[in-house]
């Protein structure tokens, strides 16, 4: 029997590439937006992470009446009043640019003594089935905004944010070590039981 079919939302092939690697032995065919010709951007227009994820999934999974997983993560800063949050990407304006962003979020923590420079990954994910029911997990990330950026590895905020249990910055993490602790491989473990009931796997 073929394979069932999930459809990320998403033209990432990097995050595509990532919850493959965290599905185990569920076999589903992933297949992303790149698969798909006709469907429009999707704004992320929502007000939290949770209501981008289930904008996401559910327009993904209306138009191509498929299975559709769909995540929104970003950065919360406790100092910031829980900025960037779902404007993590765009911080610093468009179009998009992670050194501004990095260097923004310094600006706005100068004077800030690491241990108040409490801080949060934040993914949010949602599942959507063609007969339109919802299931959403979310997965955290703690650790500390740094005063300077360490590493080279990663994306977005990981040289900025510290993991004090492992003394290194998410951008000093191999891949590996990232996908056992992040907030998206969290939020991902949290659905997998939900997606092997769904297809009784
Ligand atoms: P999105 O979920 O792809 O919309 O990501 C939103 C933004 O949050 C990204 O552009 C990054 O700035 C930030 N972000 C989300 N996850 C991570 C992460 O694992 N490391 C660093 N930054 C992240």
């Amino acid at each position: 029997m073929a394979a069932p079919k999930l459809v990320m939302a998403t033209r990432n092939r990097g995050k595509a590439e990532e919850l493959k690697a965290l599905l185990g032995d569920l076999t589903v065919e992933i297949l992303t937006l790149d698969h798909f010709s006709g469907l429009a951007e999707i704004a992320e227009t929502g007000a939290s992470f949770r209501e981008n994820a289930c904008l996401k999934a559910h327009a993904v999974a209306g138009f191509t009446k498929l299975s559709a997983l769909a995540d929104d993560s970003g950065l919360v800063v406790d100092a910031l009043g829980g900025k960037p949050g779902v404007y993590s990407a765009r911080f610093a304006g468009e179009p998009s640019s992670d050194e501004r962003n990095n260097a923004k979020l310094l600006d706005l923590l100068q004077g800030v003594p690491l241990p108040e420079r409490t801080a949060r990954f934040v993914c949010v994910m949602a599942f959507v089935t063609p007969e339109g029911d919802l299931k959403v997990t979310e997965g955290l990330c703690e650790g500390l905004i740094l005063e300077e950026p360490r590493g080279t590895g990663g994306f977005g905020y990981d040289p900025l944010f510290y993991l004090p249990a492992l003394e290194k910055t998410m951008a000093e993490l191999s891949k590996e070590e990232k996908n056992r602790i992040s907030h998206r491989s969290k939020a991902f473990a949290a659905m997998l039981p939900f997606l092997r009931e769904y297809w009784q796997q």
